[in-house]
């Protein structure tokens, strides 16, 4: 195993499936087997799930709601997928529990550093969520902090292109993918990968990270044994 303690950061908007909103029960399930069977093989796993498929506060203020009002509806909604994610994982037998960045017993626990890293060594899957519990981030920023703060061996962004391109391949046939990059090459080339609070949390804290499709089974236990599947940007 090349990483065994990793932090999955999935978008709310891939929890949807082939609509924009909502949660699909088949995407869930799919996500809660490939987690588990790297928890098998004993990597310990933190997951971080945007909300982007209910609510995204920068998108509310277009209709008028107050920013941070908005933003406080993004990280339920990032609550509400993460309750999801933990009951798919608990349906397959295997144990998953709830930190929230904001206080909200029972729904979760408030989140505590020492608190995850002991349950993940217990080969329970620890969902952090609630974002940072800040408005004006993003859960990529989230995901990048939280990395840092459990010691992973690298941050896992799944999504549904397996990598990073040169142009958007769902608009440019010629688009090229890169196998690695370094962050310095990605933030030049102007590659729209994570926000730039995420992305210098990372490179500051060389935090690696890969970029990876998270659509095809079996491929998270791939980046996990080290296949060079994705696109891998470190310092
Ligand atoms: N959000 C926030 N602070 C955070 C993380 C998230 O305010 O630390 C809010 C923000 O409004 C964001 C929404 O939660 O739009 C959903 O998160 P995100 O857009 O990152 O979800 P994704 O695009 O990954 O589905």
């Amino acid at each position: 195993m090349q990483y065994s303690r990793i932090l999955l950061k999935l978008s709310g908007e891939s929890l949807a499936g082939n609509g924009n909103q909502g949660i699909s029960d088949s995407v869930l399930e799919e996500y809660a087997k490939q987690i588990l069977e790297v928890v098998e093989k004993g990597c310990e796993v933190a997951i971080v799930v945007g909300g982007g498929n209910i609510f995204r506060g920068l998108s509310g203020t277009k209709s008028g709601f107050d920013r941070l009002k908005g933003d406080q509806m993004g990280m339920l909604a990032t609550v509400i997928n993460s309750l999801a994610i933990e009951s798919a994982i608990n349906r397959l037998g295997a144990k998953a529990k709830v930190f929230t960045s904001i206080r909200m017993e029972p729904v979760g626990e408030l989140y505590n550093r020492d608190k995850v890293v002991e349950a993940m060594k217990n080969n329970t899957v620890c969902i952090l969520s609630g974002g940072t519990g800040n408005p004006f981030f993003t859960t990529d920023t989230a995901a990048a902090l939280r990395a840092v703060e459990i010691g992973a061996d690298v941050l896992l962004k799944g999504t549904r292109v397996d990598g990073v391109y040169t142009a958007d391949p769902e608009k440019d046939p010629n688009a090229v993918k890169y196998d690695t990059l370094t962050f310095d090459e990605a933030y030049e080339k102007g590659l729209n990968i994570m926000d730039l609070t995420a992305f210098t949390l990372c490179k500051e804290n060389a935090m690696p990270l890969i970029v990876f499709d998270m659509n095809k089974s079996g491929n998270l236990l791939k980046v996990v044994m080290g296949e060079k599947i994705g696109t891998l940007v470190q310092v």
